[in-house]
């Protein structure tokens, strides 16, 4: 099939590659430099614009920060929608908002083009290890055709429900990544300052019911050892709360606990250079507390 993949960033990089190494990939990226150093890595071809990428293309995948580029990608002469062809297939793997996403559904299929929001889960190590989960919202039809491609960077793709079960689902996630990053921020706070060492504590935390993926795998791979890598972006975790809190209070529902872990991670960005990474949430707790958790 020819593919044609937009955004080029932290992790749709990594997912471009597995899909060059079964598609006719065509990549855009508004950076263009980043897109002509992959496709010297790849060997496949460079898009001028968005419209360049899309036109002869099966299906367009969209990889950027937020519902709001990815709607904004559709329109101008330079446009996607000006190469879209009718009966093609866009799969938008933005961790996106539900309402954008629904109203990209419809703009699109006016053009007679469908539409699946496809947000992943995984991150940047899964991307490269072609191990994503992928939640998708679209029709039945929708999902068949497009899940054989996203298989390529998948390993759990799962039909969530209509345009917009995807992005929620993802957005609810995070918020649950936010709160446990937080909390055990907070919680091993106290601990510091009670004197007892990290690695004994986390030894017996994962061994005990407060533990999270956050304190398996990410807490002594980065945080212990100190290396607080930069792989996703914290005002992309900040933008993923605020799109779970939104949600529910469109459904009239009251989130506290949602809530405070999005003004902590909210917080933090205030504190920290613009590209900082979501786990860098810890170090501003470990500053505020006057503690540093690995000791
Ligand atoms: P990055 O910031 O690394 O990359 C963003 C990409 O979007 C870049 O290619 C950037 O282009 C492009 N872009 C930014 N603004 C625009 C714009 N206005 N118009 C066109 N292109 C634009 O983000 P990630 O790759 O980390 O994240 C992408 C999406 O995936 C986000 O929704 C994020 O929440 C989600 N995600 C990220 C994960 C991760 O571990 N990193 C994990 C799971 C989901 P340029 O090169 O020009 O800046």
């Amino acid at each position: 099939m020819r593919i044609a993949f937009l955004g080029l960033g932290a992790i749709g990089a990594p997912m471009a590659r597995h899909l060059a190494a079964h598609h006719d990939l065509i990549v855009w990226n508004r950076t263009r430099p980043v897109a002509d150093a992959f496709a010297a890595g790849t060997g496949c071809a460079v898009a001028a614009t968005p419209r360049d990428a899309a036109t002869g293309a099966d299906a367009v995948i969209t990889c950027l920060p937020t519902s709001t580029e990815v709607a904004a990608l559709l329109e101008g002469a330079d446009g996607l929608l000006a190469g879209l062809a009718s009966g093609s297939l866009v799969i938008d793997c933005t961790s996106g908002d539900p309402a954008t996403s629904r109203a990209t559904a419809e703009r699109l299929a006016a053009a007679g083009v469908a539409f699946v929001d496809a947000p992943v889960s995984g991150g940047t190590n899964g991307a490269e290890a072609a191990a994503l989960t992928v939640m998708v919202g679209g029709t039945a039809g929708a999902f068949a055709r497009a899940e054989p491609i996203v298989r390529c960077f998948g390993k759990l793709v799962v039909h969530m429900g209509p345009v917009g079960a995807g992005d929620a689902m993802k957005a609810v996630n995070n918020a649950l990544l936010a709160v446990n990053i937080a909390a055990f921020a907070e919680g091993f706070s106290v601990l510091a300052k009670a004197g007892v060492p990290a690695a004994t504590a986390i030894a017996v935390l994962n061994a005990s019911s407060g533990r999270s993926f956050v304190t398996e795998k990410l807490v002594p791979e980065r945080v212990l050892t100190g290396r607080f890598p930069l792989t996703f972006r914290l005002s992309l975790l900040d933008k993923d709360v605020g799109i779970a809190l939104d949600l529910a209070r469109q459904l009239g529902l009251d989130a506290p606990v949602l809530d405070a872990a999005g003004a902590v991670a909210h917080g933090a960005r205030a504190d920290l250079p613009a590209d900082a990474d979501y786990l860098d949430i810890v170090q501003v707790v470990e500053r505020r507390a006057g503690v540093q958790i690995r000791g």
